[in-house]
């Protein structure tokens, strides 16, 4: 038998849209997608508008600023719901200020690239970093770096040229720094790493093979595969002149504990890592590292945390080139529809990273 049940709907027009559960959450993913319209107040608001919301009753929506304006509302004085938003706006004003220090011969004052902003030198820096995961200064000084490493590779210039080129006032200021910049001497990376020791060994963990190598400064690689042979061929091919070391008993208590890791990266890694790539490289890098265990991001939103959101393309190529599985997590990094895409280790492995991560 069957039961009739009266469903009359008391509710409002608004209430009975899809957009109104997203005005409740005020999720700021719904920013730009419509604004809503309050009767009373004659003004519209961006979803995510921190006033207090109307009454549903006097609530309307609209796909534009355009259809609400035409429809006699003013916009919002509050969320400006007009002009790119406050996020946009600071990540065009660090990505120009990104442009002008790598186009300086020195580092600006950071009283200056602040000005330009139009924040103040608290502010600014503290975006800065929010932005690029660097300070000005350490970005200046990765972007050198990355002028250094192309004019050595390029095999034209003297070792003496490529450091002037890159903006270096004194050579001797260079050399006091170069392993933090290049990871090795200006001579050594030339020569491919001939000079750098570079230690290793593969063991088992939960996800296959693993092997861990180590230069002087740190961890330089993480891999993850099937095949330890393979995994030692693929370090050679990463420091094609470097000489590998297979590790000794000391170095199989640090592989524990990178296994230890791997196998919980809740836990954290108490090591150094020894992170070599270009400026956007350790750029893409850091914001990885930001990325909470448990969470996931796209590559669209790393793109736009970086101060590039067109760069979506570039930042899927710098998770490819990472050589440190889970220490820098680019299996964290997910496709817009949550797609899991690709991953260097394997997208069977990156799934069940991510579902222990979860469950952790
Ligand atoms: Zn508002």
């Amino acid at each position: 038998m069957n039961v009739a049940i009266d469903t009359a709907d008391f509710r409002t027009p608004a209430e009975r849209d899809p957009r109104w559960s997203i005005l409740l959450s005020r999720d700021p993913a719904a920013d730009g997608t419509f604004v809503y319209s309050v009767r009373t107040t004659g003004i519209y608001c961006r979803p995510t508008c921190p006033s207090r919301l109307a009454k549903p009753v006097n609530v309307a929506f609209h796909a534009t600023c355009e259809e609400a304006e035409q429809a006699g509302f003013r916009a919002c004085r509050r969320c400006r719901p007009n002009e790119a938003p406050l996020a946009e706006k600071h990540a065009a004003a660090i990505a120009r200020a990104c442009r002008r220090i790598e186009s300086a011969e020195e580092l600006p004052p950071l009283e200056d690239l602040a000005q330009a902003a139009a924040m103040s030198p608290f502010h600014f820096h503290r975006l800065f970093k929010a932005a690029t995961g660097l300070t000005p200064r350490t970005y200046g000084a990765a972007h050198r770096a990355k002028k250094v490493r192309e004019q050595l590779a390029d095999g034209r210039n003297s070792v003496t040229e490529a450091i002037y080129d890159a903006g270096f006032n004194s050579s001797s200021r260079f050399y006091e720094r170069s392993n933090d910049v290049l990871g090795m001497t200006p001579t050594a990376f030339r020569n491919g790493g001939t000079d750098a020791a570079i230690r290793f060994a593969v063991g088992e963990c939960a996800l296959g093979s693993i092997l861990v190598a180590c230069s002087e400064k740190g961890i330089c690689a993480i891999l993850l595969g099937e095949d330890p042979d393979r995994l030692a061929r693929d370090l050679q091919d990463m420091f094609p002149k470097a000489r590998l070391i297979g590790g000794d008993a000391t170095f199989e208590d640090l592989v524990a504990r990178v296994v230890g890791f791997v196998e919980a990266p809740g836990l954290g890694l108490d090591l150094p890592l020894d992170v070599r790539g270009t400026a956007f490289q350790q750029r893409v890098w850091q914001a990885l590292r930001a990325i909470p265990c448990g969470q996931t991001a796209s590559y669209a939103e790393i793109a736009r945390r970086i101060g590039e959101p067109k760069s979506v393309r570039a930042v899927a190529q710098a998770c490819a080139a990472n050589r440190l599985a889970v220490a820098i997590p680019c299996h964290r990094v997910v496709r817009t529809d949550g797609a899991l895409s690709g991953y260097r280790w394997g997208v069977e492995r990156k799934r069940r990273l991510i579902e222990t991560e979860a469950q952790a």
